[in-house]
Parts: structure tokens; sequence; C-alpha cells
């Protein structure tokens, strides 16, 4: 008999495919990392269960212990699954611009789930980066995970995700385009595949999709952390008002950054014309790409990772209703 022996253990080795709609104008060959097909349905289980075992590893986190985290749903879903497993509980904290549905699934999977404001600044008490930190310091045997600056994010990435992409592609990979939020994606799938490249004797380029309100492209390009870039945004997993530890600059070449209309119209595209039901980091990331068509020439394999499913987001980019109260549709 061939089974799992647990839930986790079917994380990763999700398969790669090809985009053949949204792409016909590009010379070249566009390949999607589809990380729905992990358990939690995001890309994100491969980090969580890496940052618990490091913690377990070191005793910051141990046995019956509590799991805190600000998290936008799917980081807590990776948590939630390895807690169950594991036997940990665990308290979430999110910002109310998150989609009910994500709230919902986390309290399915028997979290404890806390509302924040969105729109207050991050030293703000009641920001979600502000309460997650002091619940962490106040609940007694607890663990505050802390996926921006904790280093076992990027390194799920550098020891599964990038690997799978290299070899998936028989290290023919070009060009890596993602969305950046904690940046854990991007630095730990971008170093290991420069690292391949190097030894290879290759190049790879790497590619952050940003939207508009977040810090990240002005700071990459003059390496001022510009205030004025901050404002409010609807795109939901990307993009930051703070500069997490896990965004590595260094292995960075480029951002561009898309719309929150792109973001959602693209969405929509993505599950209309592809058969691809994702979530709205993956319409702004294949918008995001399309938008870098000049970088690409025709021998050039370009992969896109797309980090979530579309069930999150029902009520939203799949919504008409709420598509046309945005302006996002006539
Ligand atoms: N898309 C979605 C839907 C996410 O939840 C996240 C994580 N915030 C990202 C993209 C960005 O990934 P990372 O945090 O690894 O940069």
């Amino acid at each position: 008999m061939k089974y799992a022996e647990n839930i986790l253990e079917t994380i990763g080795n999700t398969p790669l495919v090809k985009l053949n709609v949204l792409t016909k104008d590009l010379p070249c060959l566009v390949l999607s990392k589809y990380e729905t097909f992990n358990p939690g349905n995001s890309v994100k289980d491969r980090m969580a269960l890496q940052m618990i075992a490091d913690a377990e590893a070191d005793g910051r986190l141990k046995p019956g212990g509590t799991i805190i985290e600000g998290t936008s749903g799917n980081t807590g879903m990776g948590l939630a699954l390895a807690a169950i497993v594991k036997g940990y509980k665990c308290v979430f904290v999110m910002a109310d611009k998150q989609s009910k549905e994500k709230i919902d699934i986390l309290r399915a999977v028997g979290a404890e789930v806390v509302v924040c404001p969105t729109n207050v600044e991050p030293s703000d008490a009641r920001s979600y980066y502000s309460v997650s930190k002091r619940l962490g310091e106040e609940t007694p045997n607890s663990w505050y995970v802390n996926q921006y600056d904790n280093p076992s994010n990027c390194k799920a990435h550098f020891l599964s995700t990038g690997p799978e992409i290299w070899e998936q592609t028989e290290g023919k990979i070009t060009h890596f385009v993602v969305g950046v939020g904690t940046g854990g994606t991007i630095s730990g799938v971008g170093s290991y595949l420069k690292m391949k490249a190097r030894e290879a004797g290759t190049t790879v380029k790497i590619w952050g999709i940003d939207t508009y309100g977040s810090v990240f492209k002005k700071y990459h390009e003059t390496g001022v952390f510009d205030e004025n870039e901050i404002y409010p945004y609807i795109t939901e997993g990307i993009g930051e008002d703070i500069l997490p530890l896990n965004v590595n600059f260094g292995v960075i070449d480029g951002f561009t950054k898309v719309t929150d209309k792109d973001a959602a119209i693209y969405t929509q595209r993505l599950a209309k014309e592809e058969g691809m039901f994702l979530g709205n980091s993956a319409g702004a990331a294949i918008k995001g790409l399309l938008q870098l068509k000049e970088n690409f020439t025709k021998d050039d394999v370009v992969v896109v990772l797309f980090h979530d499913h579309g069930s999150r987001y029902v009520g939203k980019m799949f919504n008409d209703d709420w598509m046309q109260k945005n302006g996002f549709v006539e």
C-alpha cells in the first residue's frame, strides 16, 4: 500500500502547469508553479511546517504550546493543519480587510481568530502587528511565529519550492516571477535558483510583483523607505508597509506594480480563460508577468508562482456586485 502517514506528508511536490491563453502574445514558454495543490490550498503550508519544525528543534515551541501569528489566512491555514497533527493550539490575528472566507476557514480548522483594523499605523497598539506581538508576550507557553522576520520562512522555499522548480524545468528556467508579501517565497526560491544557475553557468532573473500602496518597488530602486508610497489597497497577500527581514532585495532583479483593478480582472481571467481558479495574488502575478513582456525572448522559460486558491475570494474578485462596487467593471 502507498499512503501518507498524515496530511502534512502531502505538502509540496506541486505540479508545474503551462499557461496557454493569457500568455499567447509572449514569445516564451510560461509555466505556473501551482501551489493550490498543497493540503491547505496554498504555498504557505511549506513555510508553516518548516517554521514549526525549527521552533520545535530549538525549544521555542514546547509540547501543548500555543502558536500565535499575524496572518492574512494562508500561513494560518498551514500552521493550523500542522498544529492539529502535532497537538498545538493556534491564535491568529488578522486585518479586517481580509475576506470573510479566510476568517471562517481558519475557525473551521480549530483556530481562534482575532480581527484588527487595517488602516492604522503598524506601530499603533490596535494594528495586527502590535496585537500579535502583545498576545505572544502575554500568553503562557506560547510561541510568536513572526513570519515576516522568521528565517525558516525563506529556508522552506530554499529547501523545497526552489529545488522542485529547478528539477521540473531541468535547469532551463530563465525567469521567476512571484508576488511579494513577507518575501519568503521570492527570497528562498530566488536564492536557490541563482545558486544553481551560477553552478550551471547560466542566469535566472528574479522578478517581484508589488502593489500600488506598498513600499517594495521604490525601496528596491532607490534604497529609500518612502512613506508616501503607503496607502490602502485592495489586493490581498502581496505588498507591505514595512520591510520584512525575509525580503532579500539582493536576489531580486526588479519589481513591477499591478493595480487593484488589473489584479482583480486577471484573477477572473485565469479562471475563465485558463480553467485556473486561483487567488487574487495569482491575478496580480500573471498581469505583472505580462507587463514584463519586453524582458522575455523566444527561448526563455518563465515560471510564475501561484500562491493560493480561488475559493477564498468568491465574495470578492469572483462576485460581480463586489467588482462593480469597487469600480473594477462597468
Ligand atoms: N499571495 C498570497 C495569497 C499570500 O497569502 C502571500 C503571503 N502573504 C503571498 C502571495 C506572498 O508570499 P510571501 O509572503 O512568501 O512573499
